[in-house]
């Protein structure tokens, strides 16, 4: 008797609670309370520190495209996300998609790989930096891309295998480029279409193309054939079977420059990042 009691009064005050609240709303709490966690791998772009507590996420996932998350409590000093939120980090995320809002409800993410030297060393951190910057650029939001993924993560694991963000900044830029659908010709002037054969090329800040010996305009910057000959490699071959000689450094920045220089074109900004690399 006393239990059919309990439980008449705990009806009502349901009933009263969901009149209080409106139906609508109710309903609209239970869908949200029902809607399942989504599940992707990622690569964590950037975070951003949002009120006291928690962080803001912009992040890659393989499945979902580009995405921002709020992670609850990750700035505080026990959290439960750990090292997981770093630029770059390769991770397993959790996240609960919101009705009414962009943002995404991030609920739990876990480290599948670490990249902790890199991220952890100043003079290497300034490469993940680029690549961060123009990955949160390019790619457009909720938009898939298995070749960008593929080129970040391959990238950040040379960065971190090598000790070396050189080569594998200069590959990213020239892939972006190239998966961009951006990419000159390299082998004639874009002015005039001379073949440019083994001379030097020009290229410069504001102009998508290469240029011959007769047509570079003031302040261009020569890209040597040696540089080409890098690109032609990139295409062709993996990063990681490429040998870094020290040869290859200054093709390697010649042609860095350039792409970085193309992306500039097209995302018709300056990129922030760019300056820190002459600082390492
Ligand atoms: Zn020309």
């Amino acid at each position: 008797m006393l239990g059919a009691r309990v439980v008449i009064t705990l009806v009502l005050r349901v009933r009263a609670f969901r009149t209080e609240c409106g139906d609508w709303s109710g309903a609209a709490s239970a869908r949200r309370l029902l809607m399942p966690a989504r599940e992707t791998e990622a690569i964590i772009l950037k975070t951003f520190p949002l009120g006291e507590a928690d962080r803001l996420v912009s992040f890659f996932g393989r499945s979902s495209g580009r995405m921002r998350g709020v992670a609850a409590g990750a700035r505080r000093v026990k959290n439960r996300y750990g090292s997981t939120l770093e630029i770059l980090s390769h991770v397993q995320i959790w996240y609960v998609e919101k009705e009414t809002r962009d943002l995404v409800r991030i609920q739990q993410a876990d480290l599948l790989e670490s990249f902790h030297k890199a991220q952890s060393d100043y003079g290497l951190s300034t490469g993940l930096a680029v690549v961060s910057e123009i990955s949160e650029l390019i790619l457009p939001e909720h938009e898939v891309s298995e070749p960008m993924f593929r080129l970040i993560l391959l990238v950040v694991r040379e960065v971190e295998r090598t000790g070396d963000w050189s080569l594998p900044l200069s590959y990213f830029a020239f892939w972006t480029v190239r998966l961009g659908g951006w990419l000159p010709r390299f082998d004639r002037c874009v002015a005039c279409d001379a073949a440019l054969g083994v001379k030097s090329a020009f290229f410069g800040a504001q102009q998508p193309g290469l240029y011959c010996e007769n047509c570079k305009r003031a302040g261009m910057k020569p890209m040597h054939a040696g540089a080409r000959n890098l690109a032609e490699r990139f295409t062709g071959e993996r990063l990681d079977r490429i040998v870094d000689e020290e040869p290859m450094k200054a093709s390697a920045k010649e042609l860095r420059e350039a792409a970085l220089g193309w992306i500039e074109v097209h995302l018709e900004r300056q990129l922030k990042t760019r300056g820190l690399l002459e600082t390492t």
